[in-house]
Formats: C-alpha cells, sequence, structure tokens
C-alpha cells in the first residue's frame, strides 16, 4: 500500500512527463472522431496511452467497436510498411461488448442474445458497459428499473458463462447496484471488473472495491468542486491503497477541466454530463470539437489523481498500469 499522508510540490509541477497508460473506457468509436481518428490516435501514443479500451452500449454500434478496432490495426500495418525499424507509434485498440441501462428502452431479447453468440464468437476483452442508472425520473419507473435489473443481470450471467470481466455504469443506483452483485455470482475478486467513472459516495466506494473492483477516474477528478469524488476516491485509497483504482477518459466525454474551453469553465459550465449517459441518440453532436475529449487528454486525468492523493505520477503510472491488468485480466508488460 502506498501512503499519501508525504508532501510534495506536484501542484507547481506542469504537464508532464509522459508514463504508459491504459485507458480502461473510451468511445472512441463515436462518430464524432471520424474525421481526424488517426491523428487523434497518434497523440494518444505519444501522451503515453498504450492500450485503449472501445466500450459497447448499444447493440446497432457493435460493428463499428470492430471497425474503429481494425482502422487502429491498420495505422499499425501501414505504418510498418514505411518503416524499416519497427516502432509503434499507436496504441492497441480492444473491445468490450455491452448493453448500457440508460438506453434500455432500445435493447431487445434479440439485442442480448446476438451479443452472447458474438462473445461466444469473438470473445471481447471484456463484457461492459452494463449496469444501472437512474439519472432521470423515466429511468426510476418499476418497469423500466426492472427491465435494466433483468439485462444487467443476463449480461453478468454471460460474463461469469465465459470468465471476462465487466464495465459498470452505476448512476444514482448504487445501493441496487451492490446487493445485486452480492447476490449474483460474478465474483470480481476472480474475474476482475471497473466501475466505470465512479460516481457514488465514500461507502459506496469501498463497497465496491470490498467486491474486488477497481474504481474508474475520469478527467471529473480534476474539478475542485467535485468534492463528492474526490472524497470518495480518497477513502477507498485511505482503505484500500491506490491498488483499487484505473485510469479513464470516457472520451468523448469527461473533457479535464484544464482542457476544456474557459467560457464554459467560467460560466460553471461543463460537458461533462452530455454523453454516453444523457442524450441516446445525440451521439455527442453537442460536443464540440474543442471541448470535446480524446485518449491523448489521459496524462491530465494522471496528473489530477496524483495531486488529489500526494503520490508522484511516477509511482502513480505503473502502479494503475498493473491495476488495469488485473481488472482487466490481462498480463500487458509494462514498457519501459
Ligand atoms: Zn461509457
Amino acid at each position: 500500500m502506498i501512503h499519501t499522508d508525504s508532501h510534495s510540490a506536484l501542484n507547481h509541477t506542469p504537464l508532464p512527463a509522459i508514463y504508459p497508460l491504459i485507458d480502461t473506457h473510451t468511445h472512441f468509436d463515436a462518430s464524432v472522431f471520424d474525421n481526424d481518428r488517426q491523428p487523434q490516435t497518434q497523440q494518444a501514443y505519444e501522451q503515453g496511452v498504450r492500450h485503449l479500451v472501445l466500450i459497447g452500449y448499444l447493440q446497432r454500434y457493435f460493428s463499428r467497436l470492430y471497425e474503429t478496432q481494425q482502422a487502429i490495426e491498420q495505422m499499425h500495418l501501414s505504418e510498418d510498411k514505411d518503416k524499416t525499424d519497427r516502432r509503434d507509434v499507436y496504441p492497441v485498440a480492444h473491445i468490450a461488448l455491452g448493453l448500457h441501462p440508460f438506453y434500455i428502452e432500445q435493447h431487445t431479447d434479440a439485442h442480448l442474445s446476438s451479443m452472447a453468440q458474438m462473445v461466444q464468437e469473438q470473445r471481447p476483452l471484456a463484457i461492459g458497459e452494463i449496469g444501472l442508472d437512474t439519472y432521470t425520473d423515466a429511468m426510476k419507473q418499476p418497469e423500466v428499473f426492472a427491465k435494466q435489473e433483468r439485462f444487467f443481470k443476463a449480461q453478468l450471467d454471460i460474463a461469469v458463462r465465459h470468465k471476462l470481466p465487466v464495465m459498470l455504469h452505476i448512476r444514482k443506483a448504487h445501493a441496487e447496484a451492490l446487493a445485486l452483485l452480492k447476490a449474483h455470482s460474478y465474483d470480481a475478486h476472480k474475474l476482475g471488473g471497473i466501475a466505470h467513472s465512479f460516481s457514488g459516495g465514500e461507502q459506496e466506494a469501498k463497497a465496491f472495491v470490498k467486491l474486488g473492483f477497481k474504481l474508474g477516474v475520469t478527467g471529473q477528478i480534476t474539478n475542485h468542486n467535485a468534492k463528492k469524488l474526490r472524497r470518495a476516491i480518497k477513502a477507498a485509497v485511505d482503505n484500500y491503497g491506490i491498488e483499487c483504482l484505473v485510469l479513464e477518459t470516457d472520451c468523448p466525454d469527461m473533457t479535464p477541466i484544464m482542457c476544456q474551453e474557459a467560457d464554459n469553465i467560467s460560466t460553471g459550465q461543463s460537458n461533462s454530463q452530455s454523453a454516453a449517459g444523457q442524450s441516446p441518440d445525440n451521439e455527442w453532436q453537442g460536443t464540440d470539437g474543442h471541448n470535446r475529449n480524446v485518449p491523448a487528454n489521459l496524462p491530465w486525468v494522471l496528473k489530477g489523481l496524483s495531486e488529489l492523493l500526494d503520490v508522484e505520477p511516477e509511482v502513480l503510472a505503473p502502479q494503475l498500469w498493473q491495476n488495469s491488468c488485473e481488472a482487466l485480466q490481462t498480463s500487458w508488460p509494462y514498457p519501459t
């Protein structure tokens, strides 16, 4: 365990020394990246991102995940052709398949069975994002919530059947999610898993870690007004050490505060709640080019976390890498 009570001059450290990082949660397949995905992929690499995970949320976009993964593989291949001295300049993209609770009304049983089939055939890296979300009143309606629970359980069953980790999306339903997970045979201590973009309180943070999940930390950690989040992450670390955390951009959402346009900051607005949670068919059209989050912003999340915990980034980065590998049940070697 790393103790976080020592003091340092982290707040004055300018960005950044670059560390190898894993972006555990992206929507980099979104159409908002269609015009500049190649340079963005390269920039992500230049900022240290070595692996990124493309996360599923609606069945009709599953093919887009694979197209994006192939497009990134293609970048590697065309790079190799021009170079005798082989050197990667792009991160490796991985896929999670899942039906997101926010879009529950759009999911059908046919989607669930075709997903089960795809998991069987393709063996994705993980199942996700799945979970419970009662952000709006409509989603609290008993029949809507019951459908969320049914799809959540069915996808946990798929994860158990294939021994895959899950990516949880839980919003305003932490107690219900914890109860459901405790009753289910999914064991995060064995299969891994991430509570992505964790948004609960201190007790809930600790409860998810106790179940074996890592907490996904986004650019929201850079917002000093996000007091509940910062307290929850700190409480989890005080109890369980920095071993309980992983990083994610959740791009194009959750833009770190220093990467947002000055206008939005001064008016107190933020685009950090715009996408995968809130506007089902909006496809991030409201996310303008300047405020769109990108995988290359991940070092800002590392910096924000480093400042919050008062742990140097060079200590944090390798531990976060190891945490991500544990949560995703992989053994990617740490680049040296
Ligand atoms: Zn997401």
